[in-house]
């Protein structure tokens, strides 16, 4: 299913680079990605194009007896179906988003893996649906993924997170609704990562970023800022069960208009009108992006500390979990990559 596209490019940095949107509109400290090394080679026929999506998501609903179903939340500007699938009739309402970014690619796989699983007789999954209904949205921006480039492409490229103040795109305005219409208490979004390929002190290359604040904490209540801890502290150990050590902690951002900024300042939507709800807590993943060697490597950087995080909500451990270490996470820092 994935030889859609026959096309095996080098890609490099400059390559990468977004003609659309030059490196100083991209400064590092916002989410970029992806930075993909030079001499990697990166095949895009060996990722998940939408029609992938399309008959993955339809493949899983019809192995799932009923335990999952696939909607629409309405079209892309080419005129995609935005396609999503909820598994679980829990009241704890859980959303997990990937590839807002087109060309960040590995996200995509990762959670529909992520939604296979859950769709399985694994007990963690059966306890998971019990309690909570998972939303898991595999392309948030297909127009891009097709394309290969961040933005969506019509009306205008835009930065489909950087679009939740504008409401500019179709996208925006189709997620939203669902978004106000499904409540989330919590929220993922999986990304890779653009600059800063170093974990600050070492000579480590940097594998996950952990994004634990879209916003200042200073906009956050102070439960929000709690459960984004909570949420950051479950990733990361998950990540160090898996023997992954390079971890880095993002920059501390504090971006008003990307999807999980004003999930949780709760709007307003396009019409200005409140939600009348905020998510209790919201981070990111951002997974360093490599050959093509990696994709099943990658796509465990998404899958492990996700389902982790997903155990420990179906579990109620998530409120107890320990945020000792969490200032202990190293920073990232700029590497050769992205520069
Ligand atoms: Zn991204």
């Amino acid at each position: 299913m994935r030889m859609r596209r026959l096309l095996a490019v080098v890609l490099s940095c400059a390559v990468v680079g977004l003609p659309a949107a030059p490196a100083a509109a991209d400064p590092p400290t916002h989410p970029g990605g992806p930075c993909i090394q030079d001499n990697q080679n990166v095949s895009l026929s060996s990722v998940a194009g939408y029609a992938d999506v399309v008959s993955g998501l339809d493949r899983i609903a019809r192995t799932s007896k009923g335990l999952v179903t696939v909607h629409k939340a309405g079209q892309s500007g080419e005129g995609r179906d935005l396609l999503y699938a909820t598994v679980g009739r829990g009241p704890d309402v859980f959303w997990l988003h990937a590839r807002i970014h087109g060309d960040e690619l590995h996200s995509t796989e990762s959670v529909l893996q992520v939604l296979d699983h859950l769709a399985s007789g694994d007990p963690d999954a059966r306890l998971i649906r019990e309690r909570m209904t998972v939303i898991v949205i595999p392309m948030y921006n297909p127009d891009g993924a097709e394309a290969n480039i961040r933005q969506s492409t019509t009306p205008n490229r835009v930065d489909l997170n950087r679009d939740w103040e504008n409401f500019s795109q179709p996208e925006s305005r189709a997620w939203y609704a669902l978004w106000q219409r499904m409540r989330p208490r919590l929220a993922l979004d999986l990304h890779h990562m653009g600059t800063a390929p170093v974990v600050q002190g070492t000579e480590e290359l940097n594998q996950f970023q952990i994004g634990i604040r879209p916003i200042d904490p200073s906009r956050m209540t102070a439960t929000q800022w709690a459960t984004a801890q909570q949420l950051s502290m479950v990733s990361v150990k998950a990540l160090d069960g898996f023997g992954q050590t390079h971890v880095a902690r993002y920059p501390d951002i504090d971006i008003t208009n990307a999807v999980l900024s004003r999930m949780l300042l709760g709007g307003p939507g396009p019409d200005g009108s409140s939600p009348g709800f905020a998510t209790q807590g919201a981070i990111f993943y951002e997974v360093r992006s490599v050959g093509q060697k990696s994709n099943g490597y990658l796509e465990r950087l998404f899958t492990v500390p996700t389902m982790a995080v997903l155990n420990a909500v179906a579990r109620g451990e998530l409120a107890g979990t320990d945020l000792s270490g969490i200032d202990a996470i190293p920073r990232a820092t700029q590497g050769t990559c992205g520069v």
